[in-house]
């Protein structure tokens, strides 16, 4: 079997080939960081070699670091420690936040799928006084980047702390946390080449640490459970990885004349596609679009056929026909979100895959032009 296209990286991005070999080359040994014996002290050397290059990702002191299994932990174990208090959350984060704070006020957002800061001020002004914000630094289905920074400088004012998902941001743009003003910022492994099942909570210096799991005293008592050296790790190479790619400004700007490229060639092919957040700053490698009057899921098994892997947004909302929420609250009528595809590039995609889609999506969208004269 030909591997297929892989234009999914929002989703998950395929394992480097280095955070592969450190994965491999950790997990082959009986790693527990908390033996005194030599195994032991190799495993809690890796660790802390891994939280210096994930630190480096983000612009903070190693010891800021807290491993954990991934985005959603770090966004349940920050969002759950606030569950008695006001919370504001952008109406597009991501479930793991929206769901671990069911009580949360919504931030409207823009067309452009941007929060509105005035809504944001307007929430704030309330009383009680809210004790955390939590905005995304990018959207996983458009890409588009938030304006962190103001939000949290509108937060402070307030009195509020500020927490960020920077799940989709990691190794696209640079993260600075203290420059950004954050409290708490999540990050993910698997969406910058490392492997699932691992990621950090990542704590500024308000000097609150919220901890869901309680037990041994392992990330200085803020995550209980022997830790995943392994993925932890694949993990760290994935952020060296990722952090020179940031270094070299060419490689991205290379993935944005690849989405520029797929872009304007969908407008030429069907004048009446939808871009979305194309009028706001957004990262790189993601562009999501609809056709109006098609199913998300047609295009899909279309795609899968020809050996092209796409997403039709959220990676969670796949393979379910509700729309996307992130488009809902951009105001996108239903007609449209229906017939909504997502591409996303990263450190393996190669021009020829973006070359590959369009082949397809011209052979696809005939055939829907094509029926649908039949049908007129
Ligand atoms: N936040 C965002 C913005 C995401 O895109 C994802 C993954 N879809 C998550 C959180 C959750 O990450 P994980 O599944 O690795 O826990």
């Amino acid at each position: 079997m030909t591997e297929p296209v892989y234009l999914d990286y929002n989703a998950t991005a395929p394992i480097r080939p280095q955070a592969l070999e450190a994965c491999r080359a950790a997990m082959v040994r009986p790693h527990n960081a908390s033996s005194v014996h030599s195994y032991g002290r190799e495993a809690r050397k890796i660790i802390e070699d891994a939280r210096i290059q994930v630190a480096a990702l983000c612009g903070v002191p190693a010891g800021q670091i807290i491993f954990n299994s991934g985005a959603t932990e770090g966004n349940n174990t920050v969002l759950k420690f606030f569950s008695g208090e006001r919370v504001l959350v952008s109406a597009i984060e991501h479930p793991s936040v929206l769901e671990a704070a069911p009580q949360a006020e919504k931030i409207a957002v823009t067309k452009d799928g941007v929060i509105d800061l005035g809504a944001l001020e307007t929430f704030l002004k309330n009383k009680p006084k809210a004790a955390l914000v939590s905005i995304m630094l990018v959207n996983n289905e458009t890409g588009a980047i938030q304006p962190v920074a103001e939000a949290a400088r509108m937060a402070k004012n307030y009195g509020a702390l500020v927490h960020c998902d920077a799940v989709q941001a990691a190794g696209r743009i640079p993260i600075n946390m203290n420059e950004l003003g954050i409290d708490f910022l999540t990050l993910s492994a698997h969406k910058i080449g490392g492997p699932q099942g691992v990621g950090a909570l990542i704590m500024g210096i308000c000097g609150i640490t919220p901890r869901w799991l309680d037990g041994g005293g392992q990330e200085k008592k803020a995550r209980a459970g022997t830790e995943n050296v392994a993925g932890i790790a694949g993990f760290g190479e994935a952020a060296q990885c990722a952090a020179n790619g940031l270094a070299d400004p060419s490689s991205m700007h290379q993935i944005q004349e690849w989405r520029d490229k797929l872009e304007n060639a969908l407008l030429e092919t069907s004048a009446n596609i939808v871009i979305h957040s194309r009028n706001t700053p957004r990262v790189a490698n993601t562009s999501l679009f609809s056709l109006p009057g098609v199913s998300s899921e047609t295009l899909l098994m279309a795609f899968d056929l020809e050996g092209i892997a796409l997403s039709n947004g959220s990676a969670c909302a796949s393979g379910s026909v509700r729309p996307s929420p992130v488009l809902k609250a951009m105001n996108v009528p239903d007609d449209i979100a229906a017939g909504t595809l997502r591409v996303s590039m990263g450190w393996n995609t190669k021009e020829s895959d973006i070359d590959r889609f369009l082949e397809i999506w011209s052979k696809i969208s005939q055939r829907i032009k094509d029926k649908k004269k039949a049908h007129a």
